[in-house]
């Protein structure tokens, strides 16, 4: 995972959603680039593989010490 945005709910993924941007050349001489920028998806639609279960499995929170930690729903291991 790149990046969290937790007020929008949505995470840049590596891998996931990606855009496809042409850069022209800065320079004369200079070849233009075609750079793939993976873009935010919906924190709804990211499957997180928990490590113990081995598969993808729906996530839960647990808050220690005011630190919020995302755990898996079914054993409870972090994630
Ligand atoms: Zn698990």
């Amino acid at each position: 995972m790149l990046e969290v945005f937790p007020k929008e709910k949505r995470i840049i993924a590596e891998g996931a959603n990606i855009r496809k941007k042409h850069v022209r050349p800065k320079k004369t001489g200079e070849k233009g680039q075609i750079v793939q920028i993976p873009g935010p998806i919906d924190i709804s639609n990211v499957k997180f593989i928990c490590s113990k279960c081995g598969k993808a499995i729906k996530v839960g929170y647990k808050i220690v010490q005011k630190k919020k930690f995302r755990i898996c729903k079914k054993c409870g291991q972090e994630i």
